[in-house]
């Protein structure tokens, strides 16, 4: 599987590959570090806690742009009224359901991506454990609180 993550110590986002035999993360721009722990990541490669910094709670999305999907979108609407505007009632609807359909589509074919309600770490290209659920405004809320918290103390 694949994770990008932000380096907690020098911000700086890195890709890499992760497999089972991995056993360290390093920052490949300063010296921070951290051990994988066994389990981390199940039998077949399933990101049981976020990697980068050990938060039980992940959640789950469509590893889909939301940007590119409302430019998408947003192309649909406009070239629909074009053809609206010249009088081509059939094509202006045809062009809103083409771009509906490849909407839908894409979007199905999106594969999910596991997201760290801690560090936003995104975990892809992986199997998804089914108790793993969508995003939860509940969850996050504490995850802000803590993090306030925690920046407080300091
Ligand atoms: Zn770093
Ligand atoms: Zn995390």
């Amino acid at each position: 599987m694949q994770l990008i993550y932000r380096c907690l110590r020098c911000q700086q986002t890195s890709r890499v590959q992760v497999s089972k035999s991995l056993e360290t993360l390093q920052c490949e721009s300063c010296d921070w570090s951290r051990a994988v722990e066994p389990g981390e990541l199940d039998e077949q490669e399933r990101p049981q806690r976020c990697l980068a910094c050990s938060c039980d709670d992940l959640w789950r999305q469509k590893d889909f742009s939301q940007k590119i999907g409302l430019m998408f979108v947003g192309t649909g609407i406009l070239l629909s009224t074009i053809a609206w505007a010249y009088m081509w009632p059939m094509l202006a609807i045809g062009i809103l359901m083409v771009f509906a359909l490849i909407d839908l589509s894409l979007y199905s074919l999106m594969r999910d991506v596991l997201v760290c309600y801690r560090c936003g770490a995104r975990h892809r290209h992986t199997e998804i454990d089914e108790r793993h659920v969508s995003f939860n405004l509940e969850t996050a809320e504490r995850h802000r609180q803590e993090t306030a918290r925690l920046a407080d103390s300091k």
